[in-house]
């Protein structure tokens, strides 16, 4: 019997195939394949609760000692994902939004297979216009659902090694300079400091800061400094004052100045302001050596993984933000760190009590929890 080489191909191609899923039969593959078979989508729970501060957060325009917070649970086969939403006022985002936004997605999770979780995050996006921490719950939630439904971490579901977690920030906010010392006094535990910086006392609140330790520190200047000359002034200061990166010097259109800068700094200048999701990050990396990913402003966790693949793609390094949020919202962005050179993960820090358990620090390591799923013990 003869076959056309057309038919050979496919034909030993198959067998190849075949071979080859027989080989590599994984649990994780039997599991997709009979999870796969599964019909329906989720039951969706909201939850909204306010949690204290721990010490008053100042921003320009008010004073709060508390947060309010939308938690989500998606349910199906007995198994519960978990996500949170923090809302940025600055983003036109409220707790209002965020469960308007939420209720908008409830048709599409109630009738979507989880499984397509490519295409159920496409879904939801077409009714999240503008609202990402709301897209970004359900994300985390939808990718805490698959892989606890797979029976491993999140990291091991994305081929990620979590003893490659960098050590993480811990971020100094702009106050008096005697809170500064002891903000840095109370930082002893973690070995690389946040500093904020661009009002006009960088110099005090530098000498503020080694006043008390010599520890490598970041500073975000958050659009601060409105001249090139001034900026690269203040870079090449920093660099050799014991920080070895600088977040956003200059005013998000000062894209053309800040890649003047970038040019000649010896340290290299991230982006935050400038970048929310991948479609941002192309045009960027004239001006910036990486980007400031945040889970909530990208609008979930598959879209952070696009972005930190872009960014890579184009030669860029990668900072991990977050929010003033519980630790559900903290270990989520925590499973990325393994891809990650600059984590800041220490939203979880500012919370007087944090009704959740994941990730832990440990002298500024991350230590990923070796649990399904994301991993995060606590209460709703
Ligand atoms: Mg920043």
């Amino acid at each position: 019997m003869s076959m056309s080489r057309k038919e050979f191909l496919r034909t030993t191609g198959k067998t190849v195939l075949a071979a080859g899923a027989a080989s590599a039969a994984s649990p994780l593959l039997v599991q997709c394949a009979k999870k796969g078979k599964s019909s329906g989508g989720f039951n969706m729970e909201i939850k909204t609760k306010r949690l204290d501060l721990r010490h008053a957060w100042t921003i320009a325009r008010n004073t709060s000692t508390y947060k309010e917070y939308a938690f989500v649970q998606l349910k199906k086969d007995g198994v519960c994902g978990w996500g949170e939403a923090a809302h940025n006022v600055r983003y036109g985002e409220s707790l209002e939004s965020i469960v308007e936004t939420l209720e908008k997605a409830r048709p599409i999770l109630a009738a979507c297979d989880p499984w397509k979780f490519v295409d159920v995050n496409e879904a939801v996006q077409a009714v999240c216009e503008g609202q990402t921490a709301a897209k970004a719950a359900i994300d985390i939630a939808l990718m805490d659902w698959i892989s606890k439904s797979l029976g491993i971490p999140l990291y091991q579901m994305w081929g990620l090694d979590p003893a490659k977690a960098p050590q993480t920030t811990f971020s100094i906010g702009i106050d008096t300079m005697d809170m500064v010392r002891q903000k840095v006094e109370e930082a002893a535990p973690y070995p690389l400091l946040k500093i904020k910086m661009g009002k006009d006392n960088d110099e005090e609140i530098l000498a503020a800061v080694r006043s008390v330790t010599n520890k490598t520190l970041r500073v975000d200047a958050n659009e601060g400094w409105k001249e090139k000359e001034l900026a690269l002034r203040k870079v090449e200061w920093l660099a050799q004052n014991g920080v070895d990166i600088v977040e956003q010097p200059m005013p998000v259109e000062m894209m053309e100045e800040t890649a003047w800068v970038k040019a000649r700094a010896p340290i290299p200048i991230i982006a935050d302001e400038s970048v929310k999701t991948s479609g941002d990050i192309p045009k960027l990396a004239e001006a910036f050596d990486g980007i400031n990913i945040k889970v909530d402003k990208a609008g979930g966790l598959q879209e952070s993984l696009r972005m930190i693949w872009m960014a890579r793609s184009l030669g860029m390094k990668i900072m991990l933000g977050c929010m003033v949020s519980s630790s559900l919202s903290i270990t989520a962005a925590a499973h990325l760190s393994p891809l990650t050179d600059y984590p800041d993960l220490d939203g979880h820090l500012l919370l007087a009590s944090d009704p959740f358990k994941g990730v832990q620090v440990k002298d500024g390591w991350l230590i990923l929890p070796d649990k399904p799923g994301l991993g995060v013990e606590g209460a709703f």
